[in-house]
């Protein structure tokens, strides 16, 4: 109806071309700004929920698959909405990224996390040694005060860092390989170990890996999912196993949904792992 909506609009959609990549166009019509509007609506919600305290955490265990010994566990974020229900992390975690949120919502996480960690030590010795995982954005790699953001973490929930593990998508590693180093060395000053998170999808040096502070490696769950006697993908799972062995890198293969990969995976001497078939979040 006014000019300055044309003009957003056609901002908008100029975004959305570059976003897409090099030389291309995108057009602004109903179903655009059906999205734009739907993404707005849940950034907006997420800044509230985040100051309501209306995330909560989710906990995967993490297994030897070896001996079947219990790890540790992989901190998820949740958000139950109070009208729209569950919101998958896919959605959110991408909103909150775009948005500057990320750094909120991870430090909320890892606070929340360590705490209830802290909590599950002190209520048995024998729980006294589980692990956490939890995941990092390319924004917090990226964020000038990260490693005083977990150190306040731990400190304030009392969390041994020892026991911490932080995940780092292999892309998000890649891209910022030089400028993140410091950060993952001042990381590891701290105690924690880091973890490169969905391996084997996206572009690691292979040069860079045997030289990164990085403590272990996680299979992609594509390649576990696809994993059939002689498959390619069970000889891609048989590589990693094998470059974190010889790298001295710890190997936890994500996504075990059923007993067969399971059994491979043990066979392949794939020490760690988790998924749906060992437990849901
Ligand atoms: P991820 O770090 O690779 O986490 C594992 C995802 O796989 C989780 O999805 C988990 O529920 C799912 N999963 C576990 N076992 C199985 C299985 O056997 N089969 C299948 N199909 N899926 C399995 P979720 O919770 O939906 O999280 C998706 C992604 O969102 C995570 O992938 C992570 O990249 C991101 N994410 C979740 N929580 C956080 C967070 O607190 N901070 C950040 N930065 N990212 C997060
Ligand atoms: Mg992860
Ligand atoms: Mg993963």
């Amino acid at each position: 109806a006014t000019p300055e909506e044309v003009v957003r609009d056609a901002d908008i959609a100029m975004y959305r071309a570059k976003a897409a990549g090099k030389a291309r166009y995108a057009l602004f019509d109903a179903e655009l700004h059906t999205e734009v509007a739907q993404r707005m609506m849940i950034e907006s919600d997420l800044r509230q929920a985040l100051a309501r305290g209306e995330l909560t955490v989710a906990y995967q265990p993490l297994f030897n698959i070896t001996s079947g010994r219990l790890r540790g566990f992989e901190a998820l974020a949740r958000w139950h909405h109070l009208e729209r229900g569950t919101i998958e992390p896919a959605t959110f975690i991408q909103i909150a990224e775009e948005s500057g949120l990320i750094i909120e919502l991870t430090d909320f996480v890892l606070r929340h996390a360590c705490t209830q960690m802290a909590q599950w030590h002190a209520m048995d010795p024998a729980l006294a040694d589980l692990k956490l995982q939890v995941n990092l954005s390319g924004s917090d790699l990226a964020h000038s005060a990260l490693s005083e953001r977990v150190e306040h973490a731990l400190a304030s929930s009392h969390f041994n860092p020892r026991l911490l593990t932080l995940e780092l998508t292999e892309n998000i590693l890649m891209k910022r390989i030089d400028s993140a180093l410091v950060t993952l060395e001042s990381l590891r000053k701290l105690g924690v170990s880091l973890a490169i998170d969905d391996f084997g999808t996206g572009y690691s040096s292979l040069a860079y890996l045997s030289s990164l502070p990085i403590d272990s490696l996680k299979i992609d769950r594509s390649f576990v999912h696809g994993m059939r006697e002689g498959s390619n993908n069970a000889e891609i799972v048989r590589a990693i196993v094998s470059l974190g062995a010889s790298l001295g890198k710890v190997v936890v293969a994500e996504g075990i949904e059923t007993q067969s990969p399971f059994a491979q995976l043990r066979e392949l001497g794939c020490e760690n792992g988790q998924g749906f078939h060992l437990s849901r979040p």
